[in-house]
């Protein structure tokens, strides 16, 4: 039997998508068929060669990464999923190193920001006496573009990363809304949380699996403190403190895109990797599974992992001796995120002549306009605009290229001063994307005591890896964590 210290010493749900062909081929055999080249799976599969068994992985895109995923772009690479890692981020740094990846601190940092609410510009500075502001007492001091991430900080009961999932938090398994309205905020307060909720909506996530993201990234600031703190303007992400602590700043990015890892990563497996195989159908036993794709090839193997997200596992038939109700209510229930971003080179900082805050948040269809700093003042000026929450699930609706125009022409009717002067780099839109139809996981209030407990318990011959089924970690690193823990998984039962 293995355990988890040799393992890491070593280093029918809805209707199928895919009408299979008729004409099977021979199933290929493995010990381990894995689902899914993005990181989860990746990791999984080193860790499970590296203890002797066949693993093959059955990828359904033309490459690696999944989420992690690098444009070559006239503007150099630009890493359009994941591209961030912190210094707390033992796994990914841990595979850089073992790949000879090098880091460099982030160069993004974002302008100041401002408030476009109700079609008027707002300065966070002078908003409490503004007669806009219809939010009551103490609320009024609160920047009407953070007011959502201020109530989750405060009311946050997590000291320890896994409380999420302990029983006594169990009452708090309740959306943004509930919490404010329990707590007294004011309608106005809430109006404003709305637009600003961290999650999908102010409705539609639960406040523990927020609060998990939050304690996680607690630990992420803590983590090789730097003397230097920047105070919180923005509604989205940390600020980089560019104080290089053991080579690391508190952001970090690799050197050539982010991308460069799972390339990394797949080299060393060679051909255990089948890129262009979309799995339509997993039929599985007590001692054993067939997984087939869409194109009728199949693969025959002792255990399967699941590394993707339930967005798209539940377009898969599953067919199961052993049913398990709970899995299948995890998989075609679990709600997920999406984000969707334009990145945009601008030939000059029209922020700086304008007159408005270079950044916003608005309470329109836009979300987030980014402008970013490039220190000199020479060369090029980035820009972004970034779609989450509600926000980018609209967006989602319109095809690629009116999208694309519709977001240039806004940033236009906002700030006149743009017109002409912004090139589009490139745009991603991940809920478009049909091997991941969202950006990240969620779970809906009162899915933590419904299902997120044992969610991640093997079904069969089935083991669930992938960020949704992090228990400790976040990003990148949580899909590391899962790899790891699917092969302790298996390694115990082989
Ligand atoms: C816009 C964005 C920004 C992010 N920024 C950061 C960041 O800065 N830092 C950070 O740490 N994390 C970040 N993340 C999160 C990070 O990217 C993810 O947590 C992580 O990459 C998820 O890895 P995974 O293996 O769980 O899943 P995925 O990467 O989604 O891998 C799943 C794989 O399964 C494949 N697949 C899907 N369906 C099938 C099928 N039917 N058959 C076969 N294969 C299939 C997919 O093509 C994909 O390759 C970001 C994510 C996004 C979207």
């Amino acid at each position: 039997m293995f355990t988890r210290r040799k393992i890491l010493g070593a280093g029918a749900l809805g209707a199928a998508t895919f009408a299979l062909p008729r004409m099977a081929f021979a199933a290929e055999k493995a010990d381990v068929v894995i689902i899914g080249a993005g990181l989860s799976g990746l990791h999984s599969a080193e860790l499970l060669r590296d203890l002797g068994m066949r693993v093959l992985i059955l990828e359904a895109s033309d490459r690696v990464g999944g989420r992690v995923q690098t444009v070559q772009t006239v503007d150099g690479p630009i890493d359009v999923g994941a591209s961030q890692i912190g210094r707390s981020y033992a796994r990914v740094l841990d595979a850089c190193q073992r790949y000879g990846l090098k880091l460099v601190s982030e160069d993004r940092d974002l302008l100041s920001f401002g408030g476009h609410i109700k079609d008027t510009w707002i300065d966070p500075k002078t908003w409490e006496s503004n007669p806009l502001n219809r939010t009551v007492g103490d609320e009024r001091k609160i920047n009407p573009i953070l007011m959502g991430q201020a109530v989750t900080a405060k009311f946050n009961p997590l000291k320890e990363v896994d409380d999420w999932l302990d029983p006594r938090f169990s009452g708090y398994d309740t959306s943004l809304r509930e919490l404010m309205k329990r707590n007294g905020y004011s309608e106005a307060a809430i109006e404003l949380a709305a637009f600003s909720a961290p999650g999908i909506g102010i409705d539609e996530t639960s406040m523990l699996r927020m609060w998990q993201e939050e304690t996680r990234g607690g630990v992420d600031r803590r983590t090789g403190q730097s003397p230097v703190q920047h105070a919180r303007d923005h509604p989205f992400g940390e600020a980089n403190d560019h104080n290089m602590i053991d080579g690391l700043a508190s952001t970090n990015n690799i050197v050539g895109g982010c991308q460069q890892l799972p390339l990394a990563m797949a080299a060393k497996l060679g051909d255990a990797i089948r890129l262009g195989r979309k799995v339509a159908r997993i039929e599985m036993t007590d001692s054993g599974a067939t997984v087939t794709c869409a194109d009728g090839s199949a693969v025959s193997a002792r255990f399967v992992i699941s590394a993707v997200p339930f967005s798209v596992l539940r377009r898969v038939e599953i067919v199961a001796g052993r049913d398990n109700p709970l899995q299948r209510q995890a998989i075609s229930a679990m709600p997920y995120a999406n984000t969707a971003r334009m990145y945009l080179t601008a030939e000059k900082p029209f922020w700086k002549e304008d007159g408005l805050p270079p950044s916003f948040s608005t309470d329109g269809p836009i979300g987030m306009f980014w402008a970013i700093d490039n220190h000199t003042g020479e060369g090029r000026h980035r820009a972004m605009v970034v779609m989450v929450g509600l926000v980018a699930q609209a967006i989602a609706k319109m095809e690629h290229a009116e999208a694309e125009a519709f977001i240039q022409n806004e940033i236009v009717r906002l700030r006149p001063a743009a017109k002409g002067l912004l090139r589009l780099a490139t745009y991603k839109d991940w809920m478009r994307d049909p091997n991941q139809l969202g950006c990240g996981f969620s779970l809906a209030p009162g899915q933590v005591n419904g299902f997120a407990r044992t969610m991640t318990d093997p079904w069969q011959v089935m083991h669930f890896a992938g960020e949704h089924t992090r228990r400790l970690d976040f990003g990148m690193e949580s899909a590391m964590e899962s790899g790891e823990r699917v092969a302790v998984e298996i390694g115990a039962r082989a």
